[in-house]
Order: structure tokens, then C-alpha cells, then sequence
């Protein structure tokens, strides 16, 4: 496997663990781990309600408007590619439920697998082989609507971590509140690019009329997600969890035909973006001073940057 698909993990060894993920912008909504489809939906909403009452806080005037125009919705359904902004008479912007209980669902498994890595060095490949898996149940799913779906198997059985342990590593404080920001940092991730779509005019502009334009659109969005989740104090290290289950999907090579960039490389371009200006913040001096490395200009950082240069465009 090359170092390319294997970026997602190692990422996280190098950064999420070492740049404390905290958002500063405002509360954490609290969520427990095993509600009912139900309260986790209705605290899905609490979250996306949170982020756009934060959004819209630092938008300017112009930014604001287009937010307040907007309707986002949550339909109840699994349909888990459904992640859309449109317009339909109005601003729309759709994610569907599945969508976000997968987003979920890898977080929790993401915040399993560093804790658990102490106790088993390969978790990450493991990590890793369950976004496959993932992929296939939900292509599986996905090709054969109206039957039922088959329910995949959780990352724990999965990865052989016996579930009292898991359970115990889950209920810590320390393992929660790590949980609860990087739910929301892949939540706010994914809002802020469609917001961004509406935002930056795509959705008035001519149909992109080609692959290639299509592609800048959606690094645009990317661009633009990135930078509003750092105005409100939330790391746009939430790109990760959101683009992860699409670098199980795809080669390492971008297919010319392809309307998005590879995931892999919108995964880079967020983490250099991220730490670029974390780095500008005196508040986040004393993240580095735990991780050197991953300064810019670090050897970690530049590791980053050479994948990016030699794998996109
Ligand atoms: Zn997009």
C-alpha cells in the first residue's frame, strides 16, 4: 500500500494526538455513545445547530445572508452518500442521517484506535482495512435498495479489541471529550464546504463543463470549510473522519473523469491548511512544543507537503 492511502492514519499518529484537538469557540454538546438512532439524530441537530449559530457569529454581512437563506436538512434516511448543497426555489443544503451516523461511527472508531494502539501497534492498519470493509457494505447497500441492508460489523469485533475493553477505553472522561470534538470538527467540516458551495456561487455559476473545473470547485469548498471552522475555533482536522471512508474508495491515482479531488489529498490540504495557522497563534505554541516535528517546516510537516506535491496536482 502506498504511503498515499496509508495517509489518513498516519496523520492521525502525528497530529491529532499531538495537536490536541479542542475546540475554542464554543461548548461542546455532550453525546453519549450508545443512543438510540433517535437522540443521536436529535443530537446530530443540536451539533449543526451549534455550528451555525457559531458560523453565522463570524460571517460577514454578505456570508451571513446567503447562511440565513439557507435550509439544512437532516432527512431520516441511510442513504450515505447523501451529502448535498442545491437549490431548489431556495438555499438547500441535505445531509442525510446515514451519512452522519457513518461520519459518527468513524470518530468513535478513530478515538478507539489511539487508544487502544499502545496495546496493539498494527490498530492503525486495522483502522484502516474496516474503511474497506466499510466501503463494501455500503456499495453492498447502496446497489440493493429495498432489501434489507446488511448491518456491518462494529470496528471492535472487527479489529479482535474485546468489547469490555473497548467499552472501558470509550467511558474514560478524557476518551469523551477527544470524542465529542472531533464529532463535531467532522460535522462542521462537512457543513462548512456546502455552505461554501453557496457561499462562493457554484450553485449560480454554469454547470462545471469539466472534470477539471469541477475539481477546483470542490477544493474551493474545501478551502473555504478549512478556513470558517478555524474562525470559529474548530480544526479543520474534522476533514479527516469526513474524507476518510472516500480514501477506501479510491486508487492512488487521480481518475481524470473524477468531479472531486482524491480524498486523500482534500485530507493533506486541510491538515497543511490547519497547521499553517495554528502556527500564526501564539495560543498554540505549547501544541508544538510537544510536537516539533509537525511545525512548518518540521520533518513531519514536510512530510506532508512532499506527499502533497508529488501526488496533487
Ligand atoms: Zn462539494
Amino acid at each position: 500500500m502506498s504511503a498515499l492511502r496509508r495517509l489518513p492514519c498516519f496523520v492521525v499518529v502525528g497530529l491529532m494526538l499531538a495537536l490536541s484537538l479542542v475546540p475554542r469557540g464554543f461548548a461542546q454538546t455532550a453525546s453519549s455513545d450508545n443512543a438510540a438512532a433517535l437522540a443521536l439524530r436529535d443530537d446530530q441537530i443540536r451539533v449543526v445547530n451549534a455550528l451555525l449559530t457559531a458560523f453565522s457569529e463570524v460571517m460577514g454581512p454578505d456570508e451571513r445572508a446567503i447562511l440565513q437563506e439557507t435550509d439544512v436538512r437532516i432527512p431520516m434516511d441511510y442513504d450515505m452518500t447523501r451529502v448535498m448543497a442545491y437549490r431548489d426555489g431556495g438555499r438547500m443544503i441535505e445531509i442525510s442521517f446515514g451519512f452522519l451516523g457513518v461520519l459518527i461511527e468513524l470518530c468513535d472508531d478513530w478515538i478507539l484506535s489511539e487508544y487502544y494502539s499502545a496495546q496493539d501497534p498494527d490498530i492503525y492498519n486495522k483502522y484502516e482495512a474496516y474503511l474497506t470493509y466499510l466501503n463494501g457494505i455500503i456499495d453492498r447497500n447502496e446497489r440493493s435498495v429495498g432489501q434489507d441492508p446488511v448491518t456491518p460489523q462494529p470496528f471492535a469485533d472487527f479489529a479482535g479489541i474485546p468489547a469490555e475493553v473497548a467499552a472501558e477505553i470509550m467511558s474514560r472522561s478524557d476518551a469523551q471529550e477527544y470524542l465529542g470534538a472531533l464529532r463535531m470538527a467532522a460535522i462542521a467540516f462537512v457543513l462548512a464546504h456546502e455552505i461554501g458551495h453557496h457561499v462562493l456561487g457554484h450553485l449560480e455559476a454554469p454547470r462545471a463543463d469539466s472534470a477539471a473545473e469541477s475539481r477546483a470547485r470542490e477544493s474551493e469548498a474545501d478551502r473555504y470549510a478549512a478556513e470558517l471552522t478555524m474562525r470559529v475555533g474548530v480544526p479543520a482536522f474534522g476533514a479527516l473522519p469526513a474524507l476518510a471512508i472516500f480514501t477506501a474508495a479510491e486508487s492512488d491515482v487521480a481518475d481524470p473523469d473524477a468531479t472531486h479531488p482524491l480524498a486523500s489529498c482534500r485530507i493533506l490540504e486541510a491538515m497543511i491548511y490547519t497547521v499553517d495557522h495554528l502556527a500564526e497563534d501564539a495560543n498554540s505554541a505549547p501544541l508544538f512544543e510537544k510536537s516539533p516535528d509537525m511545525r512548518p517546516g518540521g520533518s513531519q510537516y514536510q512530510t506532508f507537503v512532499t506527499l502533497k506535491n508529488q501526488h496533487c496536482s
